[in-house]
């Protein structure tokens, strides 16, 4: 520990931290740009400067190291000025439409702006060069002219994600974010994972957005028109109307999405139980039958991508199984549509999804099993929270209403999908069950929960020995597939998700401003939310869920039937990786 002063306070904080760390313990907010904890701690943009007794110059907060004695001020008016000229200066070259911009009242620029009176009139003249957008990929948008060159997207993509295609070109004032040799995002192997657009300050990276086409279904009298929500929406869907983190809002997230005029509120954990009963079924397959082990999950499309891309010689590892998005739409287009008698072209199928990689999925080859896609349309959460907002509803004091059923019943299994590790816990209920005929067989599976970027576990299952690991992030997926490849560890079953803690952090998932996001693990606050709902809920096995028994029995002719590939699995095809 350091002893040290911050304006006039004493502290004691442990000599590791940063001067910005050290405030943050005594409640103060130092502001930043650039500063991403962990992954992007440059310097660079110069909004964190401070005072330090016995230094020349100001200094970087978010780098400067603390030490015994130090004396630091965070306030003064010299450190003002300099933040307020810092602003002035990247206004110069900002392409300032806050009136439209899809961050207005989220940007991190537009607040330190506020906080610091800088407006208009106080910009210099700056080297305006003018940008073409990036809207090449199906799931967002690149504007160089809200980009204030912090660099967190290129942190996110290299770092996060061991993906790396963003970053700076050119030089000087010419410096931009771009892809090498400024290729558009898809011609360049992106996997649409959306962690960019989480931690960039400003409007400069946003998801590619879909509203416009889901009001025109919706006013549409010829379409049926039905949503889905994932598993991790309910966690985080509050944030966007300024609940706490954390907060379960799956009763007020129904009642909006039913006054928005949708003609069924459905639930993806009962697609998610679904993926359960076929999985855990290829599972037993493989391990009886020698197939391919480990077998690899694929619900998580970024990282879908990621092995298509980066990994095609674990192909024949990842799961047949369509995501649950897919799978409810595959269910909705044969079953559902048939039962109500609906033209499947005429029924419309939105996702509500934590990422933007499933506005990829939704036109993957190979996932129609109706001969039409299996869903029209994925927003992401932020998108969702934007239509409920200009259709005026008031979220916050909305009764909490029920899904609808039958494809709105679910089991606890289902609802932990959306953290990091759920998909294995819940195969494991169900794996656990079939191979021992126990019906007091465990539902707990801790081991397996948690935010470490990488898990593992081994079960005892009868006479098997079951391996497990568990990767979230594809830079942690990354690290565990290096393992398994130099086969340093046997796995029978590995959970991989795209986003770091999963869906619940995914790439489509509410901002929070880098203040908030450095120093409070929000993965962890909106993960409880789907722990708390599965310990409440009395059904936690997937293949205890009514309506997914009636639905093999009525429909799909058991789990791993020829009926149930034909419209629950897919295939996957080697993508380049340049
Ligand atoms: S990025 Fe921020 S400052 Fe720039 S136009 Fe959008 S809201 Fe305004
Ligand atoms: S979407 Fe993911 S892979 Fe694509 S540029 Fe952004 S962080 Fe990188
Ligand atoms: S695109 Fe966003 S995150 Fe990337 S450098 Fe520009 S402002 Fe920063």
């Amino acid at each position: 520990m350091v002893n040290m002063k911050i304006n006039g306070m004493s502290l004691s904080v442990p000599k590791e931290m940063t001067i910005l760390e050290a405030a943050r313990t005594a409640n103060i907010e130092i502001p930043t740009l650039c500063y991403l904890k962990e992954i992007n701690q440059i310097g660079a943009c110069r909004i964190c400067v401070v005072e330090v007794k016995g230094a020349r110059t100001l200094v970087a907060a978010c780098t400067y190291p603390v030490a015994e004695g130090m004396e630091v001020w965070t306030n003064t008016e010299k450190v003002q000025k300099s933040r307020r000229m810092t602003l002035e200066l990247i206004l110069s070259n900002h392409q300032r439409h806050c009136l439209s911009c899809i961050r207005s009242g989220n940007c991190e620029l537009q607040r330190l702006c506020w906080l610091f009176g800088v407006d208009d009139e106080h910009t210099y003249d700056g080297y305006n060069p003018e940008y073409d957008f990036d809207d090449s990929a199906m799931h967002m948008v690149r504007n160089n002219n809200k980009c204030i060159l912090c660099r967190r997207c290129e942190a996110a993509c290299a770092r996060l994600q061991n993906v790396g295609v963003i970053g700076p070109n050119d030089r000087g004032f010419d410096t931009h974010i771009g892809c090498a040799f400024d290729q558009n995002l898809d011609e360049v192997a992106c996997v649409s994972c959306g962690q960019c657009i989480v931690v960039c300050p400003t409007g400069a990276i946003h998801e590619k957005d879909q509203t416009q086409k889901v009001w025109d279904a919706l006013n549409d009298p010829e379409k049926h028109v039905i949503v889905q929500t994932a598993p991790s929406i309910r966690a985080t869907i509050g944030e966007a109307f300024g609940l706490p983190i954390g907060t379960d809002a799956t009763g007020k997230m129904v009642a909006a999405l039913r006054r928005l005029g949708f003609d069924g509120v459905y639930d993806t954990d009962f697609a998610a139980d679904m993926t359960i009963m076929e999985e855990a079924h290829e599972l037993l397959e493989r391990v009886k039958n020698g197939g391919t082990l480990p077998l690899i999950t694929s619900c998580s499309p970024g990282w879908v991508s990621f092995c298509e891309h980066y990994y095609p010689e674990f192909i024949p590892n990842l799961s047949t199984c369509k995501s649950p998005q897919q799978m409810f739409g595959a269910i909705a287009k044969t079953w559902y549509a048939k039962k109500h008698n609906i033209d499947p072209k005429n029924l419309f199928v939105v996702g509500v999804m934590p990422c933007t990689a499933k506005k990829f999925e939704v036109n993957r080859e190979d996932e129609n099993a109706a001969g039409v896609p299996d869903c029209d349309v994925a927003l992401t959460t932020r998108e969702i929270s934007r239509m409920m907002k200009r259709a005026g509803l008031d979220f916050v004091n909305l009764p909490d209403e029920e899904f609808d059923a039958p494809l709105g019943e679910s089991t606890g299994a289902g609802t932990i999908f959306g953290a990091t590790g759920g998909v294995m816990e819940a195969a494991l209920r169900t794996a656990v069950y079939w191979l021992t005929g126990d019906e007091a067989s465990p539902v707990d599976f801790v081991e397996v929960r948690g935010m470490d970027g990488i898990k593992e576990a081994t079960y005892k299952v009868g006479d098997l020995e079951v391996n497990v690991a568990i990767a979230s992030g594809l830079g942690n997926a990354d690290r565990l597939l290096k393992r398994v490849k130099k086969g340093e560890k046997k796995y029978h079953f590995i959970e991989i998700m795209g986003c770091p803690g999963g869906c619940i952090n995914g790439g489509g998932q509410p901002v929070q401003p880098a203040h908030i996001r450095n120093f409070i693990d929000l993965r962890a606050l909106r993960a409880a939310v789907l722990y708390n709902q599965d310990k409440g809920n009395q059904l936690r096995k997937s293949h205890e869920n009514p309506m997914v028994k009636m639905l093999y029995d009525e429909w799909f002719e058991g789990p791993g039937s020829h009926k149930a590939h034909e419209a629950l699995h897919t295939s996957y095809k080697v993508r380049s990786h340049f």
